[in-house]
């Protein structure tokens, strides 16, 4: 386990932490992980779109 969980609780039900997902932390749960997926209002401030979209060149591997 990652030294970042260390004395960290997860979000949901209070026991340790193991994982982060939708920014919040979590434990091994899967319920507490549907939990967060469920209700992750602060969404839209942690996480950003991918600026831009990649070119079409990029993806079929166009050479230079
Ligand atoms: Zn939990």
């Amino acid at each position: 386990m990652s030294d970042f969980f260390r004395g960290k609780k997860c979000e949901i039900c209070g026991k340790p932490a193991t994982r982060g997902h939708f920014g919040r932390l979590l434990c091994d749960s899967d319920r507490c992980l549907c939990e967060a997926r469920e209700t992750r209002e602060c969404i839209g401030k942690t996480m950003k779109k991918p600026e831009g979209t990649i070119g079409l060149d990029e993806l079929v591997g166009k050479k230079k």
